[in-house]
């Protein structure tokens, strides 16, 4: 027979699948000796059982809760029902994934009318007694019975206000049994039968609704956003209870073993006198902090401090518990790996690895590409922050810097979110009824609760902004707004909210980039990251600033520098680059095609040609001598040198690594003015016959624009094509890469220059272009009188250039996977076109499993990389092969770049670390000889 229920004393960390995670650390630590209230866990297959059947008990179930219970009974010496010594438990949920806030709990029961009587006699505290029953009450009919929980809580508050208190611990015994009795009568009124008496009754129905609550819509929303199945189904914990409200030595509380908003070794928490559990969570009252107990009670802080330092050592991670003090005996009732802010991560690993407790290589892989990500965020500019206007201080909850529509509705949230809004929630309190609000916000704003809160819990957990107990604020949800000092914020009215410091602005707040250099644990995480990697991490740079920057960041190189930049204006500069390339392309016209012809001319000398050599250097002669190429050799002059200066540069700024250039590669007519604005010219000048020179210009300009149109520029003339039609521009380009590696490498400047052929599809163009630009580069260098290492290579971003690999590899001394152009051609799909029309759609209904152009798409495109890689490989075994595209930077594509075995990654600076971290997960996950 199927065991489906496990004594406390029988599971272990492990069994989380089966046992839930709840349960199954409460079984590790009773094995482990920890004081924990003893129980036991019906599986999370019997869930599903229960699902399986259509909401029906498995057979056998109630005998084996009922055995179960009987063995509670002899190892506590309590009894359901039993006027000496009667037993109460708490009934939990539990599923093998952590699910804060998500399933509801039922506590003290067990309790009836006779209970209450007898352990008022035992304990002689009636208010206590009450106290429990109410809550017993209340939850029952609120989470096993489905009734208003506010209903219920509306006659405590009546009571409250009748005695004239406000605390729920100022109420006097009488108004608590009064309490008790209305509740009751209340129960009956609405269910139409006495509140029930039996406790395996009541512990039959509570299981049930345990089991029900995996399929409320609040935790199937949270399942859904998280990624969690809903076939695992829930665990249910039934546990001895033990009482935190039995007076001012007794309490509740929550703690992390470390801060889990930096991460700092302290105890982080709450606690709450004279209460129980549910309160601390709710944020009803305002506990004490962990860190003041410090100084008022420090034998109970030293007494949970080495707990919490025991059972952290013992699962190897930073743990967030739940404990209970009844009358100075403390009792720890769960512990799970604590959720943590991405700063908190990174610290709590770095450091956990320094103080032996885990491996650097574990320290490694427990912090997350997001992780990264997040810490790198912009934060708010504190220039911005002096100039605004400072509304509250609340707790900083969770770090980050938001910016939003004052948002007080979740529904309300969701439509504007989802419509592209930026929107903060702004909540009394955050529930997890308001889940689905808080997943399309940037932000939350609570005006109560603490550090522990749902709002707090969640905004840690996914990484948002939180400032928690901004009790400045006055929130009136019905009329959606907020007033503070005197300040009203309407739904709609823009706020900034910084969780790292808990302030709260009026309007936009400027937001700055944060400081890399600061970030100790960061950097010493990468740089173990470092030495586990295989892969190279490169960066995509084209100017000194974003060089620099970039290899702050830990690049170890440039794998793409554009230089398109390099053919359109810069400030200050005293001739303009763009007219030149304007100039080149007027007269390219009739220059080009006689200078492809002395080319075609030099080159059949060079096999011995008589003939050839004689009309070539005829022909060099009258072209010197044509007004059309001497205008288009001129513009060419005319922009070297200054290509020159921005190379020095970046090879300057790179000094000891690579630096991967690209050539020219952009469709020409992008640098004449629009075809548009020259029509309309030609027509007004045409019109008035005002300016008849200009009006030839103009023609003639507009004449060359149509003659350069494409129908599909994104298949016309661009990348090694450019270099092939206008003779000189490449050599141009390489001239000025050369010499400025000449001019670096002289000033004692380590350079590696490699120069990048864009777009190749077939071995001829590759052989043309490389044959060209190789002469013109051992000419600088014979000229300067210098050696260097140089390669040409090219990037293979056609699917042709990848399926013929081995042909192209046979001229190209390196590869460069251009992704971005790859993807787009393999899947025959414009990305500018579709990303904004139907790409995302097609994602979204699942036709296409992810966005192609953000994550490396394995089958296809990757497919031709691999072959790419093989391909190239066995033509030339030692072939540097990288990737440029935007892939570059994203992790999941990272794993796969290391996989089929490339040398680098190159990703914009920003994310160098992300990358260096993901190589590093590629290499733990799928180590691989370096
Ligand atoms: P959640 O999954 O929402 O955290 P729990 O099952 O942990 O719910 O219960 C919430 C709180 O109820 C706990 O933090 C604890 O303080 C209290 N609680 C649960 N079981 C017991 C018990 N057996 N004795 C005392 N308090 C309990
Ligand atoms: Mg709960
Ligand atoms: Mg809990």
């Amino acid at each position: 027979m199927m065991k489906r229920v496990y004594d406390f004393k029988e599971g272990n960390k492990g069994m989380k699948d089966l046992l839930g995670g709840k349960g199954a650390n409460l079984a590790e630590m009773t094995t482990l000796g920890l004081e924990i209230p003893p129980g036991f866990i019906i599986t999370t297959k019997t869930c599903i059982e229960f699902f399986e059947a259509g909401g029906k008990v498995p057979d056998g179930l109630w005998d084996e809760v009922e055995k179960h219970v009987a063995a509670l009974e002899r190892t506590t010496g309590k009894k359901f029902g039993d006027p000496k010594a009667p037993l109460l438990v708490s009934v939990r949920s539990g599923a093998p994934v952590s699910m804060p806030g998500m399933m509801d709990t039922v506590l003290n029961l067990g309790m009836n009318d006779k209970v209450a009587e007898a352990m008022i006699k035992l304990t002689g505290d009636e208010r206590f007694v009450w106290d429990a029953y109410r809550r017993f009450v209340t939850m029952f009919s609120d989470v096993v019975m489905g009734q208003e929980r506010h209903d219920f809580e509306l006659l405590f508050e009546k009571v409250k206000t009748k005695e004239g208190v406000k605390g729920d611990t100022e109420v006097s015994s009488k108004g608590l049994k009064e309490t008790v009795e209305g509740q009751k009568k209340l129960y009956k009124k609405l269910l139409k039968e006495e509140f029930p008496q039996d406790p395996l009754e009541q512990l039959r129905r509570s299981v049930m609704a345990v089991f029900n609550s995996w399929n409320i819509p609040r935790a199937r929303t949270y399942r859904r956003v998280e990624g969690i199945s809903d076939a695992m189904g829930t665990a249910v914990n039934v546990q001895t209870m033990v009482f935190g409200n039995m007076g001012w030595d007794s309490g509740s509380g929550v703690l992390f073993t470390r801060s889990p908003s930096d991460g700092t070794n302290e105890l982080f928490g709450e606690l709450l006198f004279n209460a129980q559990g549910e309160d601390v969570v709710a944020g009803i009252r305002t506990p004490i902090k962990l860190a003041d107990l410090h100084t008022q009670q420090p034998k109970l802080y030293a007494e949970l401090k080495a707990i919490a330092e025991k059972v952290e050592r013992h699962y190897r991670e930073m743990q967030d518990m739940e404990f209970t003090i009844e009358k100075g005996k403390l009792w720890i009732l769960q512990t799970r790996d604590g959720k943590r802010t991405a700063r908190s991560a990174i610290k709590v690993a770095v450091d956990m690895a320094k103080e032996g407790i885990i491996t650097e290589e574990e320290a490694v892989k427990r912090i997350t590409p997001n992780n990264v990500d997040q810490l790198l965020h912009p934060q708010f500019d504190p220039e911005g922050k002096k100039k605004a206007t400072l509304l509250a201080k609340g707790l900083n909850a969770s770090p980050g810097a938001a910016v939003g529509k004052a948002i007080f509705n979740a529904d309300r949230a969701e439509e504007l979110g989802k419509g592209g809004e930026d929107v903060i929630m702004v909540r009394p309190e955050t529930t997890p009824d308001d889940v689905n609000g808080m997943v399309v916000s940037q932000g939350f704003l609570t005006q109560h609760g603490g550090g522990t809160s749902h709002a707090a819990v969640v905004a840690r957990g996914w990484g948002k902004p939180c400032v928690a107990g901004c009790e400045d604020i006055k929130i009136d949800t019905a009329r959606n707004l907020f007033t503070v000092g005197g300040i009203t914020i309407k739904e709609g009215d823009v706020i900034s909210i910084d969780g790292a410091t808990g302030e709260v602005f009026l309007g936009r707040v400027p937001k700055v980039d944060p400081k890399f250099e600061e970030e100790k644990e960061l950097i010493q995480a990468l740089d173990w990251a470092d030495e586990i990697k295989a892969l190279g991490v490169l960066t995509n740079a084209d100017n000194p600033e974003d060089s620099r920057r970039a290899r702050m960041f830990g690049a170890k190189g440039i794998g793409l520098c554009r230089t398109e930049h390099m053919f359109f204006d810069q400030e200050g500069e005293e001739i303009s680059r763009r007219e030149n390339v304007q100039n080149m392309i007027l007269h390219s016209e009739v220059a080009a095609p006689l200078l492809r012809q002395l080319e075609a001319l030099e080159a059949r000398a060079e096999t011995g040609d008589e003939e050839a050599k004689k009309e070539a250097k005829e022909l060099k002669v009258k072209l010197s001598k044509n007004k059309e190429v001497v205008e288009y050799r001129k513009a060419l002059a005319n922009l070297m040198p200054f290509q020159r200066g921005d190379f020095e540069g970046i090879f300057e700024a790179m000094d000891g690594y690579p630096v991967i250039i690209r050539l020219i590669d952009p469709p020409m007519h992008e640098f004449l003015p629009p075809r548009e604005e020259l029509i309309e010219a030609v027509t007004r000048l045409r019109c008035t016959g005002e300016n008849p020179k200009e009006l030839e210009e103009k023609e003639h300009l507009l004449h060359v624009v149509e003659s350069l149109w494409e129908t599909n520029p994104m298949l016309g003339l661009r990348g090694c094509r450019a270099g092939l039609m206008y003779p000189g521009l490449t050599e141009m380009q390489v001239q000025a890469i050369m010499e400025a590696a000449v001019n670096e490498a002289k000033k004692g400047v380590v350079v590696h220059p490699e120069i990048m052929i864009p777009l190749t599809s077939h071995i001829n163009e590759m052989h043309a272009e490389y044959a060209k630009l190789h002469k013109v580069a051992q000419k600088v260098l014979k000229d300067a009188k210098m050696s260097m290492k140089f390669k040409i290579g090219t990037m293979i971003e056609i699917p042709r250039a990848a399926l013929t690999a081995d042909e192209i590899a046979k001229s190209a001394e390196f590869f460069s996977f251009g992704t971005n152009d790859l993807t787009q051609m393999t899947f025959g799909i414009s990305r500018d076109d579709a990303e904004g029309k139907f790409l995302l759609n097609f994602v979204d209904r699942g036709l296409l499993p992810y966005n192609p152009f953000q994550v490396i798409d394995r089958e296809g495109v990757g497919q031709l990389m691999k072959m790419g890689v093989e391909k190239g490989r066995a033509t030339r075994p030692d072939l540097e092969v990288g990737i440029c595209g935007e892939h570059g930077g994203d992790p999941r594509s990272i794993e796969f770049c290391h996989l089929i075995g490339l040398n680098y990654v190159s990703c914009s600076p920003y994310r160098v670390p992300i990358a260096r971290l993901a190589a590093a997960h590629a290499q733990l996950n799928h180590p691989k000889k370096k």
